[in-house]
């Protein structure tokens, strides 16, 4: 089982690239640009990177922005992650940042949108790895704040993917942000959203109703609402889970309480990712080991999941179909 989860082909939809960060990479640029982060050495830091909390992981990952001085260091942080996609036969990867961080920073907002997309023309180019990048708006910092993002980055639509919603759930529903991905759709782009993560499966139906989301980061709450499950039970719209992550930060108190296979079971539209994946300790392959070895999901399960995330990434119908026939022919042989 492990090595055939191993080398299965896979699509990841959520992974915010900071979070891809390994803590030698940190240290590392953190030299090179002679950023002082406030750990004597590596091992120093590596005990850093096992958070207790929400607050503590935040921080960290906050830290791995600050130590990104150029758009080359963003660039090497992908490629660095591309790498690891190779090794887990990742094929097609859609990648969640924000611009807002950087240009807080006093970085132009076009900083983080051409690294990612020089680094993916250059992961398709060595590696045949698809994909694209999606922005989040930052949503405790309010609507005002996503508007101002939204009207940087749309001079760039072209080299974005989709736009969500991250960062604190709680008290931000996607209610506040209606205006703002009616202008994300009117420009013909792709339009997803954390939602019911921490927050209530009701986060979930602003999601759909007010911003019409394609595609849901988590959703994991939607089983506290019946009406809401059986919504998207007919509808089949995407929930990306992130079983490590909700481990991690203590939705879940270990993995065999995970509702994954209960979700798997009603027949939602989920697949598992890896969310981030430096600092949860597990990248695609580790997440899905992690749920067969705790939880009730099968094989069949694991391959299920692996053909709804290409059916719910945004590649093209073409790209979609090679790499469902790239999976049939590896679970076949
Ligand atoms: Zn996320």
């Amino acid at each position: 089982m492990k090595k055939f989860i191993k080398k299965m082909p896979k699509v990841e939809l959520h992974m915010h690239v900071e979070g891809s960060m390994e803590a030698e990479t940190l240290w590392e640029l953190a030299h090179h640009n002679d950023y002082k982060i406030g750990y004597n050495n590596i091992d120093e830091l590596k005990a850093a990177y096992k958070f207790n909390n929400l607050t503590e992981f935040i921080d960290m990952y906050m830290l791995g922005t600050r130590v990104i001085k150029s758009e080359q260091d963003l660039y090497d942080v992908c490629m660095t992650y591309f790498k690891k996609c190779v090794e887990q036969n990742i094929q097609h990867t859609e990648i969640h940042s924000d611009i807002r961080t950087y240009v807080d920073y006093g970085y132009p907002p076009e900083f983080v949108i051409n690294a990612l997309h020089s680094a993916f023309i250059d992961a398709k180019r060595l590696y045949g790895i698809t994909g694209g990048f999606m922005p989040c708006f930052i949503r405790h910092l309010g609507n005002d704040v996503a508007q101002q993002d939204l009207e940087l980055m749309l001079p760039f639509k072209d080299k974005i993917l989709a736009i969500g919603l991250s960062a604190i759930e709680v008290g931000y529903p996607p209610s506040l942000f209606k205006d703002t991905f009616a202008k994300v759709r009117d420009a013909g782009i792709h339009v997803i959203a954390h939602a019911g993560e921490e927050a209530p499966a009701d986060y979930i139906w602003s999601a759909i109703k007010d911003i019409k989301v394609e595609r849901i980061d988590h959703g994991i709450r939607c089983l506290d609402d019946e009406r809401l499950v059986e919504y998207l039970v007919e509808t089949q719209l995407p929930l990306t889970v992130c079983p490590q992550s909700n481990v991690a930060l203590k939705i879940f108190k270990d993995m065999s309480q995970h509702t994954l296979p209960i979700m798997l079971d009603k027949g939602l539209n989920v697949s598992i990712h890896s969310d981030d994946p430096a600092h949860f300790n597990a990248y695609l392959t580790e997440n899905m080991l992690s749920i067969v070895e705790n939880t009730a999901v099968t094989k069949a399960g694991i391959i299920q999941m692996a053909k709804n995330a290409i059916n719910g990434s945004f590649a093209n119908s073409e790209r979609k179909k090679e790499l469902l026939l790239n999976l049939n022919n590896y679970c076949n042989n």
